[in-house]
């Protein structure tokens, strides 16, 4: 018997806030144990992690400018510390960064045993956005979808033919940081889920494009999940905060991602990545119901609830009538220190029953099994599952 729906209410967010630009409805949430289930994630979710404001803020050390440096690599920076050292062996760099490999190999490389695991399995796949289908930029309006064979228009086309071509075979959800309906406004692909403020706002397809192309995908529609939408009036007083306290610092960028609000450092001078980082951890002071967590070239600022990316992904799942599933296989594909929440739920599922990527050009500590050089990799992965999908049902057909 199908289990009924259960919208999850906007609370506290007035009609014109909750209007949307993406398609589709609010995303039905079908509780496993009854009506009652969709409230008691809601309340579990909300409860603020005591004393995280404080500790994350407390200490210049943990939240400063080192912090900002190790959350933000480049090539130059790793460059300029090989250099410093003087003395580092480059065949002990290569060293590590083959085991590293070892460790993480490529996703490419070890193509056939992923999908080895994939048989007798219903894959869901979940992408990240910046880094992941589109390069990091210096100007975060312009991360279009690229850096594939071909450069500008002609990239973008490309992979957001990949994603759709993944998303007619899976159920595909974009997970991001960025706010849903600018993550949308970048994919423009309604078949989709689109989680965005790192989860906390989700979105299920447009209802007609999700009964045709998925059972599973027609199942959740209709539903939108905000667990943190209480905190959207604090959100909209602090970005105004943010704005006015980093006028005065050349290059920094705040963006109001709806449910948390991003400070880019992307095009600040590095000399002036200290006064920066005082600057939001002074207005955060105010408000010890949020916190602040940093990835690359940006500090970001959300509630402080016990939900993330890997929740996201758990939510989506359970949407789709998969949870506590063993006849699924999650692949998650990201870039971000944010991303290593949902590779951490991957890991706990155990071995072949989750896939976690990291893009990433140089080592870096990952809960991810196997890794990804950059969107261009990323895209020739998913036609790769494409294809491997394609040539499994013809010979079934065969059989
Ligand atoms: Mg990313």
């Amino acid at each position: 018997m199908a289990k009924p729906s259960v919208a999850v209410p906007e609370v506290g967010v007035p009609a014109a806030q909750a209007s949307c630009t993406c398609p589709g409805t609010l995303l039905a949430y079908p509780p496993p144990r009854g009506a009652g289930v969709a409230a008691a994630v809601r309340r579990k979710c909300l409860q603020v992690e005591l004393g995280a404001g404080a500790g994350l803020l407390g200490g210049a050390g943990a939240w400063g400018v080192e912090s900002m440096r190790a959350s933000s690599p480049t090539h130059a920076r790793a460059a300029a510390a090989l250099a410093a050292g003087g003395g580092v062996d480059v065949d002990v760099d290569e060293e590590r960064a083959a085991s590293w490999m070892a460790r993480h190999p490529s996703a490419l490389g070890r193509f056939e045993r992923i999908v080895a695991a994939a048989e007798g399995k219903r894959i869901v796949m979940f992408l990240d956005y910046d880094g992941t289908l589109s390069p990091i930029v210096d100007d975060p309006d312009a991360a279009f979808m690229s850096e594939t064979a071909f450069v500008g228009l002609a990239g973008e086309k490309q992979m957001r033919m990949a994603v759709r071509s993944v998303a007619k075979h899976f159920p595909t959800a974009i997970v991001s940081g960025r706010c849903r309906d600018k993550v949308f406004e970048f994919v423009k692909l309604a078949e989709l889920y689109y989680a965005g403020s790192h989860g906390m706002d989700i979105k299920g397809p447009a209802a007609a494009k999700a009964s045709s192309s998925s059972r599973h995908a027609a199942k959740a529609k209709g539903v939108v999940f905000q667990p943190a939408s209480e905190f959207l009036p604090m959100i909209e007083e602090v970005h105004e905060r943010l704005v006015q306290t980093t006028r005065c610092i050349p290059g920094a960028k705040v963006e109001n991602n709806r449910f948390c609000v991003s400070v880019h450092f992307r095009r600040v001078d590095e000399k002036m990545w200290g006064e920066l980082s005082e600057s939001v951890r002074g207005v955060l002071r105010g408000y010890p119901k949020l916190r602040l967590t940093h990835g690359r070239m940006v500090l970001e600022v959300r509630p402080s609830i016990k939900w993330d990316k890997g929740k996201a992904l758990e939510f989506l799942l359970e949407s789709l009538g998969f949870a506590d599933c063993s006849s699924v296989l999650p692949v998650y594909i990201g870039d971000d220190r944010t991303d290593e929440d949902a590779f951490k739920v991957l890991r706990r599922r155990g071995q072949d029953q989750g896939v976690g990527i990291l893009v990433s050009k140089h080592p870096k500590e990952t809960s991810a099994s196997y890794s990804l050089q950059g969107p261009a990799e990323v895209m020739e992965f998913l036609l790769r599952l494409v294809e491997w999908k394609r040539l499994s049902r013809a010979r079934l057909r065969l059989q």
